[in-house]
């Protein structure tokens, strides 16, 4: 399928091609389990109606794909521990204000006085503390692939400019061990990965090889676009009837096997592997980005003496199976009542692309 221009990634009669040539290939087969990886493919699967287009062929559950949900309250926490230090600006993107903590959240601790600046990039972080320079400006540094270049730029920028009143609190990690953890999960029994399309375009899609030939999990790299998704699943489903598992890209157009160097260089420059808690998930080794010791004066954990504790208090919130795919939002009891976009109970009705959220947002059954 060889398309060039946006409007024909929307072509409906394009998709239902596409939608009948899965439907065809498949056959009887009972349905095929699928793991769309990324908050960005969830809204679009909701938004397009791809799941009841596919239903009967395909399970779609959706993964742990938005880092404002994966990240653990303990993190929240210690956000607001470093907040109440006097003289402090905490600087974060807006998604995250609303995610709750254990006992409270960034949103509520800044109406109590707490100084929380939303801004639209690590830099403006920067920029803050060199125009600040009797505060401390720690930047909540929490993504994925995608954000974390950006942020290791503000920490380098910071550095050449001397600017010592700016720190990270990072709770930045990466995807594809995350994703072989669930695929060694036999709960969540994933047949086939849509890989995330922005992250692959940092990472490569050569980065989920191993989980290919290590899981026997078939993957396809995917773009937003409604064509793309059906088009990516349609891959996912001709590798299961051909017994095979390797990677393939649809979204050649932007991701290549190998990446993004420049950016891949600037995160292995300034940042280090660690193990790190996901919400829901627990900890995976290896799967967060620490700050460099090279760089340890930016980072907010060791200029201020605060760990992240790694706690999963029982709550009702049912997020954590949720982002395993081991439940849709519907099954939780508080969704749609108790938990709503306009007063969430947990993260993933929080986030714009949370799975709960969009669920609720374009009423997925
Ligand atoms: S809501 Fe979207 S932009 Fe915000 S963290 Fe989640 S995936 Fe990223
Ligand atoms: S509906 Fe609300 S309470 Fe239930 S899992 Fe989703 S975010 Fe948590």
């Amino acid at each position: 399928m060889r398309l060039k221009y946006i409007d024909e990634f929307r072509d409906p009669e394009l998709a239902r091609r596409v939608v009948d040539a899965i439907r065809t290939s498949w056959g009887e087969r009972p349905p095929m389990r699928l793991m769309e990886v990324c908050g960005t493919h969830t809204v679009s699967i909701a938004r397009a109606g791809i799941r009841s287009l596919l239903d009967g062929a395909v399970t779609m559950v959706s993964g742990p794909g938005c880092p404002v949900c994966v990240t653990p309250d303990g993190y929240i926490d210690a956000a607001i521990t470093l907040g109440k230090r006097p003289d402090t600006i905490l600087a974060t993107f807006g998604d995250m204000l609303r995610v709750p903590g254990r006992h409270s959240s960034l949103e509520k601790e800044r109406s109590g006085g707490v100084n929380v600046r939303i801004l639209y990039s690590p830099l403006d972080a920067v920029e803050t503390a060199a125009g600040n320079p009797g505060k401390e400006v720690i930047f909540l540094g929490v993504g994925f692939e995608t954000t974390a270049p950006s942020i290791a730029g503000a920490i380098l920028s910071a550095a050449v400019r001397d600017i010592g009143n700016f720190s990270v609190l990072s709770s930045v990690r990466t995807i594809p061990r995350a994703m072989e953890a669930l695929a060694s999960d036999p709960e969540v029994r994933i047949e086939g990965f849509l890989c995330p399309a922005h992250v692959s375009a940092i990472i490569g899609s050569d980065a989920y090889l191993p989980l290919a030939e290590k899981f026997g999990v078939p993957c396809v790299v995917a773009g937003f676009e409604p064509l793309d998704i059906l088009y990516g699943i349609y891959l996912l489903l001709r590798q299961k009837i051909r017994g095979a598992a390797v990677v393939e890209n649809e979204y050649s157009r932007v991701a290549t096997p190998s990446g993004n160097r420049k950016a891949r260089e600037i995160i292995a420059t300034v940042f280090r592997e660690s193990d790190i808690g996901w919400r829901g998930i627990g900890v995976l080794p290896g799967t967060g980005l620490a700050i460099a010791d090279a760089y340890s004066e930016f980072d907010a954990q060791k200029k201020f003496g605060v760990e992240i504790p790694f706690t999963e208090d029982k709550t009702a919130c049912r997020c954590g199976d949720v982002l395993k795919g081991k439940i849709t939002p519907r099954e939780c009891p508080l969704f749609g009542n108790a938990c709503t976009p306009a007063e969430p109970y947990g993260p993933c009705m929080v986030s714009s692309e949370g799975t709960c959220a969009a669920y609720y947002k374009y009423g997925v059954q």
